[in-house]
């Protein structure tokens, strides 16, 4: 098959070449991938600032593809030639987190779609757990869906989370793909909700579909109840604890280290800080359902072929992309 294979780590660039398909244990599916998302975490990947998969890797953990047969001798069964996408994380199953659906939890550690263990969806062939096949209602097309996989199920996580945590003036730090769903989907809880971004482009993307939109949180005049940071810049935690209202909430969406972090604020206001982990199977399951609905808005899709994955790559490192970057495939 024809892949991306990232050979070595840092890297610049991913190598287009053929390889051997994976293939799967008996009884996972085998997928005839049609599309795959590119995540900021591939670019962390790539700068070897984040996951250190085994090399030879493939990447790519937004994918969405056709099942096109089974591994082994039992059948695909109902899931043969439908269009699924993959929630991503293989846990152990038997450990308490995974339980109660939360994989991505596993006390022994996840495997990652196309992150950690198992091979992604920059390629044309892909393997997947049938627990982790979630079936593309119809009417969202493969570069729209696989730009929900992890971005609609991560924000989808953020936004139920923080509805649970109760009323108040919300702020979404960060307007790309994850901050840009986030704030769509506490629309459509009737939330009331300002994302901070810097960038101009993306902020004229966020106006124009009819978001509250600030520059940075330093303009922020009016407090807030609950911060959620997809941006993770390193100032946002501190700056946000100082913003929050008594008994406010942040949620650490993207990955960031803060190396000065004074800890009074937070006993003082009894604030709480709370990490989100990419989305169970069932905010994926739930995010699809929204968009193929028209409930919620999602971001403009750009989309480059497998065999142009690094000027993709090239283009997010330069941020020129205010949307969602897409690989197609095929
Ligand atoms: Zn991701
Ligand atoms: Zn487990």
């Amino acid at each position: 098959m024809r892949a991306a294979v990232l050979r070595a780590l840092p890297a610049r660039e991913l190598s287009v070449e053929a390889v051997e398909a994976p293939r799967g244990p008996d009884g996972w599916l085998e997928v005839a991938v049609e599309a795959c998302g590119i995540c900021g975490t591939d670019l962390h990947i790539l700068a070897g600032e984040s996951y250190r998969p085994e090399l030879p890797f493939v990447l790519g953990h937004e994918p969405c593809g056709m099942v096109v047969r089974a591994y082994g001798d039992g059948g695909a069964g109902e899931l043969l030639g439908k269009r699924v996408v993959a929630s991503i994380f293989v846990g152990c199953g038997a450990c308490a987190q995974c339980l109660i659906g939360n994989e991505r939890l596993c006390e022994r550690g996840a495997r990652i779609t196309g992150v950690a263990g198992l091979w992604g969806g920059f390629a044309e062939r892909l393997a997947l757990a049938p627990a982790q096949a979630v079936e593309v209602p119809g009417g969202l097309a493969p570069a729209e869906a696989a730009a929900l996989v992890d971005a609609g199920a991560t924000a989808h996580n953020a936004a139920r989370v923080a509805h649970a945590h109760g009323e108040g003036r919300t702020l979404v730090l960060g307007g790309g793909p994850v901050g840009f769903l986030t704030a769509s989907i506490l629309r459509s809880l009737g939330r009331e909700c300002a994302v901070v971004e810097p960038s101009g482009p993306r902020r004229e993307l966020l106006a124009a579909r009819g978001h509250a939109t600030l520059a940075s949180l330093d303009r922020q005049a009016a407090d807030a109840d609950i911060v959620i940071d997809c941006a993770a810049a390193e100032q946002n935690l501190p700056r946000s604890l100082e913003r929050l209202r008594p008994r406010g909430l942040f949620l650490a969406v993207g990955y960031t280290r803060v190396p000065d972090l004074d800890m009074a604020v937070v006993s003082r206001k009894e604030l709480t800080i709370r990490g989100i982990r990419s989305g169970r199977r069932e905010d994926l399951v739930q995010v699809l359902q929204l968009a193929v609905k028209g409930v919620i808005d999602t971001p403009p899709v750009t989309v480059w072929p497998l065999e142009r994955v690094n000027e993709a790559l090239e283009q997010l490192r330069q941020q020129r992309v205010a949307g969602k970057a897409v690989i197609t495939v095929g």
